[in-house]
């Protein structure tokens, strides 16, 4: 495997017609930044940083459309083999007739394919920061590592979780602790990948396992977490527990961590009030909601309202792509088709949320999420010498309703390159496909999944 920083230089001047930082400077015409040793140096027009960086190798051809690397705040790599699938199911049918067969059949060896081909599409698409949740069944050995020696090869930045559930399955709880041990033991030894704890959802977790992950909570203050995806969720969480899941997470104290909250799609006065008392931030999935006819995020409301938003792709399984570019341009037009409001929510909104929301919504906005002299140097160029890009009014709309992933001439995280003119640099996609071909055939065999197969 090549390595990108032994070819490309992480110390350069990247130039672009329109910068859009989603921070501090705006919309920077003409311009460029600075990137020292990965990091963000400057960012200015480009005649100045020409003339302070005079030394620095120029990258770009002056044209084009600079944006943060883009964050992708929830997914599930746990079904990066099991794609076009279940079309016609609503999520509770989905999830008895498709994943919920699959999780105990996964290997470390399939966490691993299945990531490589998941991450390369989301680089491809201009994601430099990805949010999983890893769903299975504790593994012996440990699965969940297979995720993190996949994001090493790729180059990603991950904030990784395994999602356990032990409702009706009843797993034991000291190999669900475990699983989620061996996850963290991995990430903390990867390059750029860090542990966060999981919880499938509130109904499909017993008393012993809220109670297990709240101790895990104390060892690691940041939690991933389903919350209100479909009605049935608060449903069963209310019948079971005469609370809705929110209600439940928060007197439990889980919320008191550094919390994601996957869709928030079925939420009362209350439950909005409880998210923003507990600064949870919610990891919005336009795609899935709607292959799923799961609902409409009032995303407007939450934004009005001061709850942090950012995209997910949402896992291979129910999107069934992992294109953030069609999740953005998604979330912009079911908001306005659902308010019948055009201006309900535009093109600079939806790009925030994909770039420094979703950092904000894991806690990573020191970090990543707007070019920011600091900040790490993930960058996605798009190029302007396409049918597509080939004339720019707004750049905003441009990048939410124009581009597609063949715009995407270069992706960068930490500045190390991992993408070029739409191919991706680090991972030998061609040479792993038959094996996932393989494997996708053997998962799909072990978990019976026969019947869906036959629908289509
Ligand atoms: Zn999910």
């Amino acid at each position: 495997m090549t390595d990108p920083a032994a070819v490309e230089p992480t110390t350069f001047v990247l130039r672009a017609r329109h910068v859009l930082t989603m921070g501090a400077a705006g919309h920077v015409r003409d311009g460029a930044v600075a990137v020292v040793d990965g990091r963000i140096a400057a960012v200015d027009g480009y005649a100045a940083i020409a003339a302070r960086f005079a030394d620095l190798p120029v990258l770009g051809d002056g044209g084009g459309i600079l944006t943060p690397g883009f964050v992708s705040c929830h997914g599930h790599f746990s079904e990066g083999l099991v794609t076009g699938i279940g079309e016609t199911h609503t999520l509770w049918e989905w999830f008895v007739h498709v994943v919920e067969p699959i999780e105990a059949h996964l290997t470390r060896d399939m966490a691993y394919v299945g990531t490589l081909l998941k991450a390369t599409e989301m680089a491809l698409s201009g994601v430099t920061t990805v949010g999983d949740m890893f769903c299975s069944a504790p593994g012996t050995p440990a699965i969940t590592p297979g995720i993190v020696d996949a994001l090493d090869v790729v180059g990603l930045r991950g904030d990784v979780s395994f999602g356990p559930a032990d409702v009706p399955h009843g797993y034991p709880v000291d190999r669900i602790v475990a699983e989620h041990h061996a996850l963290a033991q991995a990430a903390a030894a990867s390059r750029r990948t860090r542990f966060r704890v999981g919880l499938a959802t509130i109904p499909s977790s017993s008393d012993t396992l809220l109670a297990a992950t709240r101790s895990l909570l104390a060892e690691t203050d940041r939690l991933h977490v389903h919350l209100h995806e479909v009605r049935e969720e608060v449903t069963a969480s209310r019948t079971a527990r005469g609370a809705s899941s929110i209600e439940v997470a928060a007197r439990l104290g889980l919320l008191d961590a550094q919390t994601v909250a996957a869709h928030c799609v079925w939420l009362s006065d209350d439950d909005v009030a409880l998210l923003r008392r507990h600064a949870v931030a919610v990891a919005h999935c336009p795609v899935s909601n709607m292959i799923l006819a799961s609902g409409v995020c009032q995303v407007p409301r939450l934004l009005r309202d001061s709850v942090p938003v950012g995209l997910g792709v949402d896992g291979a399984a129910s999107n069934d792509s992992q294109d953030m570019l069609a999740t953005v341009k998604t979330a912009a037009l079911l908001q306005k088709v659902h308010h019948q409001q055009a201006d309900v929510l535009t093109a600079p909104a939806v790009l925030r949320m994909a770039t420094l929301g979703g950092a904000r919504a894991l806690g990573l906005d020191d970090t990543v999420g707007s070019l920011d002299v600091g900040k790490a140097a993930d960058l996605v160029l798009f190029a302007e010498a396409s049918p597509s890009m080939a004339f720019v009014h707004d750049p905003y709309q441009a990048v939410v309703y124009c581009a597609g992933t063949r715009d995407i001439a270069g992706v960068w995280v930490d500045g190390e390159r991992i993408v070029a003119g739409a191919q991706i640099l680090t991972a030998d996609v061609p040479a792993i496909l038959p094996h996932a071909r393989e494997l996708a055939v053997e998962l799909a065999t072990r978990a019976g999944l026969a019947s869906e197969l036959a629908v289509t």
